[in-house]
């Protein structure tokens, strides 16, 4: 039996599967990535090739928690909860090749100021130029994204996103009812704790109007 279908199978039941199934494995994707598709009655899972060495087991997981978010379910399995604990647990293995010099001082800033120094450096890139997501932490790959806007930006705003997503690094996931949830109160508690928060959260309003202004006129 292919694994989607045995996924589908345990996560729903005994229920019929009735599609065609196929799985791939591409470079394209972050390490432990996947994502799913459904075009009339196939059913494609798409993996990073990292997922190719990882157990079957595991695999499965990663399959209904794909399937779930489909069909938007909200069913749990022994699979799933395995899943989730290797996601939060991977990057222990995952190799830290991509330290962009900017962040890693922003990152060490914050560790010392913040942490006791005890989070250890993830993978840090800037992503995109924008000014809706500013940051991100992907806990496949271990990497802390920031948007290229932060370039120009004082250091303390920086820093201030470079801590929340320290915060994620740090306090993970939660998961319940087949969902994951990443802003729980303990995480939002911790975050009021940055130095002039408010203050802080104030200038970044005005950091990011003002570079919306620049863009609508062309800069
Ligand atoms: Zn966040």
């Amino acid at each position: 039996m292919s694994l989607i279908k045995r996924a589908y199978s345990e996560l729903y039941s005994g229920k019929d599967f009735g599609y065609e199934d196929k799985i791939t494995y591409s470079g394209r994707f972050n390490d432990y990535n996947g994502n799913i598709k459904k075009r009339g009655n196939e059913i494609e899972v798409n993996m990073s090739k990292t997922w190719r060495g990882i157990d079957k087991e595991i695999r499965l997981g990663l399959i209904q928690a794909l399937l779930n978010k489909l069909f938007n379910t909200k069913k749990e399995t022994i699979n799933i909860d395995l899943y989730n604990k290797f996601l939060k647990n991977v990057h222990i293995a995952v190799p830290k090749t991509k330290l962009e010099p900017v962040l890693v001082n922003s990152f060490d800033r914050v560790n010392d100021k913040y942490f006791y120094g005890m989070i250890e450096m993830p993978n840090l890139v800037f992503g995109q130029r924008s000014i809706a997501k500013l940051g991100s932490y992907e806990y496949g790959s271990d990497t802390i994204s920031i948007s290229q806007i932060f370039r120009e930006a004082p250091a303390e705003l920086l820093d201030h996103i470079m801590y929340h997503e320290m915060l994620h690094k740090k306090h993970k996931f939660y998961t319940k009812g087949g969902r994951s949830y990443h802003h729980v109160g303990k995480f939002k508690k911790e975050e009021k704790k940055f130095e002039n928060n408010e203050e802080i959260e104030q200038q970044l309003k005005k950091f990011l109007a003002g570079k919306r202004v620049k863009r609508w006129f062309g800069f």
